[in-house]
């Protein structure tokens, strides 16, 4: 039998992950099996102990199950601590161990595909839920001049810097944010979701060279409208961070890490 691996979520239909783990498991020669699973508000504890103890290897874990997973784990990263959330479980000797991918996914498509270091840069994130709690540690590593979380509930955003303290971490109002200027814009914001945009003032993308909107599949969403209004050079979606954090899962439970940029071309959409 091959080795077993599967992501759950609710609704799980829309999901890439068994496509994007099969192409890596097909270019680097792993025999494997990856299932999509669809989860249960009630039982979702319960389908994770049932994969494992059929004899699954892994898991990734995706909405609305990440920071229940990250819960019922034995052993936990740092960045998945500080997350509170965990996109990929692995089963190994009775424990199970949460991580999360998420970050430095998004940390490596902007730096290692679209060639954006983050060094030295004004780095503006838009949002302060699960996916910015995810990126903190790998983007304040990358070395920023300064890292901005804009969030409209300012608890949340100061939550944040209260477990986090860090001097290149600055947290702000959408309203502060006028007239000041940033090298790379991230929406990490659920906003497109829903055809809205964060309530950004004036010209404050302007200056950046880079608009990064996580959703992905949705073409030009409101803020990479905006962002193109305003001029900025780069817009990218959150495709290629997807097939990002599925390459360091991959890494984590098989040892390999596949290639991703042909994965990335066969699953981007362009924006229009
Ligand atoms: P959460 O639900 O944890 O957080 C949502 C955040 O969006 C909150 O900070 C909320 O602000 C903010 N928000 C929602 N609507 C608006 C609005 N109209 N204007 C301004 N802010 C708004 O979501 P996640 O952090 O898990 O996900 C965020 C986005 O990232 C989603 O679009 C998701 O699909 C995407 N994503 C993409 C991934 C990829 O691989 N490409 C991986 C993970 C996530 P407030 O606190 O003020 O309510």
């Amino acid at each position: 039998m091959s080795d077993r691996y599967a992501v759950i979520g609710r609704p799980i239909n829309h999901t890439k992950s068994p496509l994007i783990h099969g192409l890596f498991a097909n270019a680097t020669g792993q025999h494997l099996e990856y299932g999509a699973i669809e989860g249960s508000l009630e039982a979702f504890e319960a389908q994770v102990h049932q994969f494992r103890d059929g004899g699954g290897l892994g898991m990734n874990i995706t909405a609305p199950f990440k920071l229940r997973a990250f819960e019922l784990a034995d052993q936990r990263s740092e960045r998945a601590r500080l997350a509170r959330a965990a996109n990929a479980l692995r089963f190994e000797n009775g424990c199970i161990t949460a991580e999360n991918f998420d970050g430095i996914g998004l940390l490596r498509d902007i730096e290692v595909n679209l060639g954006e270091p983050l060094r030295n840069r004004r780095v503006l994130m838009l949002g302060a839920g699960g996916a910015v709690r995810g990126a903190l540690l790998p983007f304040l590593d990358a070395e920023p001049a300064e890292l901005v979380v804009a969030n409209r509930d300012m608890a949340k955003a100061m939550a944040l810097r209260n477990e986090l303290d860090h001097p290149r971490l600055r947290i702000s109002r959408y309203e502060a944010l006028e007239g000041q200027a940033f090298d790379i814009v991230i929406n990490a914001t659920s906003a497109s979701l829903v055809g809205e945009r964060p309530p950004l003032p004036g010209q404050v993308l302007g200056t950046a060279q880079l608009a990064y909107e996580l959703a992905y599949g949705k073409g030009l969403t409101p803020f990479l409208r905006l962002a193109r209004e305003q001029g900025v050079g780069r817009l990218a979606d959150g495709v290629g961070m997807l097939v990002e954090q599925a390459a360091e899962a991959f890494a984590w439970w098989r040892g390999v890490r596949p290639d991703t940029r042909a994965v990335i071309d066969q699953l981007t959409i362009p924006l229009e």
